[in-house]
């Protein structure tokens, strides 16, 4: 039976991306559009286990579209994993007269809320806010399209310095599994090679790339490596490697590390933000339960929660064989 839905809770956890804050709102706005009651959740699945629950109004979440982070906060729960925290959590739903959760994270948040969802019943939406942009049944996660214009606009910068003296910059940025951010940044901001997870490129090929684009007359050069690439080599061994075999090249690091999660979002964030929001509010309305709000081609779509923890988003070939082309 469709239980009907009073009180919507919000809550962002897992890793921050820039466009939480524009997602919150948009939970917010809708659930005061649609005349329901809200309430935010202080750090994630913590916060939801110790009570600490706020009520939020259309008016609380002024001015907040454009800041970086997460009003909320976000935390990561082991006590999460376990029943009886997951039984904490619920009585704290239940004694704050919360209907539904809608959860603002990557695949282990979801993975959470699914948990939660069967062992309870209780009705649970995602929303994809990671800035790895790996989550399958969307185009793109809250926070990507803001950190890869951040690491595009500090490449840039890289890139200067670089060919002022004659430099090879091996430049790490985020991105553990997947290389979304490495290859769109990579190809954004003219990387002579890019390492990616997804590709095991071998660090001998690299090599003889590099020598042939020396040869060819480039005085300076950017390899972009995602942090989780398949070379068996962090960025720093990376960068010995090539200098001893390469010793003409004068070879830099540099890691970007969590700037990247930080910044006020892009503008296509906080529109794809509050498009999911108000997309998650209206499925809880339809009395739907575990599933994620996504964008594919422009639209809005709603996948199960358990495909979006399982599935892996792949990267597309075409953009691949792209950037193969532009490093010529
Ligand atoms: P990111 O992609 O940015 O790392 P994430 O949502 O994948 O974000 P995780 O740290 O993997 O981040 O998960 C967030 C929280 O979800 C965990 O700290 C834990 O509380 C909860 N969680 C993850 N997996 C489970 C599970 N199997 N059962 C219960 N809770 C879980």
């Amino acid at each position: 039976m469709k239980k009907i839905i009073k009180k919507i809770g919000v809550l962002t956890s897992g890793g921050d991306a820039p466009g939480m804050n524009a997602a919150i709102r948009a939970v917010i706005r809708a659930a005061s559009y649609y005349k329901l009651e809200s309430v935010g959740v202080y750090r994630g699945y913590e916060g939801l286990i110790e009570g600490d629950i706020v009520p939020l109004t259309a008016r609380d979440v002024h001015h907040i579209i454009q800041k970086g982070g997460t009003i909320l906060k976000s935390a990561r729960s082991d006590e999460f994993r376990t029943i009886e925290g997951r039984k904490k959590a619920y009585d704290y739903l239940v004694k704050n007269e919360v209907d539904a959760l809608v959860i603002i994270g990557g695949d282990g948040s979801f993975t959470g809320g699914m948990v939660f969802s069967k062992e309870y019943d209780f009705p649970v939406i995602g929303i994809p806010g990671t800035i790895d942009n790996d989550i399958y049944g969307t185009d793109f996660t809250i926070g990507y399209d803001t950190a890869l214009n951040t690491a595009v606009e500090v490449i840039d910068k890289i890139r200067d310095t670089a060919s002022s003296h004659n430099r090879l910059f091996f430049v790490e940025v985020m991105g553990r599994d997947a290389g979304f951010i490495a290859l769109n940044a990579g190809i954004g901001a003219g990387a002579e090679e890019i390492l990616i997870p997804e590709e095991d490129m071998g660090v001998d090929r690299m090599l003889i790339s590099l020598e042939k684009s020396r040869r060819s007359g480039k005085t300076s050069s950017l390899v972009v490596v995602a942090e989780g690439d398949k070379t068996g080599k962090n960025v720093f061994e990376l960068a010995s490697y090539v200098e001893e075999n390469l010793p003409q090249y004068d070879v830099r690091v540099s890691v970007l590390g969590h700037m990247q999660r930080g910044g006020a979002p892009s503008c296509f964030d906080r529109v794809m933000a509050s498009r999911m929001g108000v997309k998650a509010v209206e499925l809880l309305l339809d009395g739907k339960s575990n599933l994620m709000v996504g964008m594919i081609n422009n639209e809005m779509v709603e996948n199960d929660l358990e495909l979006a923890v399982k599935e892996h988003h792949k990267i597309n070939p075409e953009i691949l064989r792209v950037s193969e082309i532009m490093s010529v």
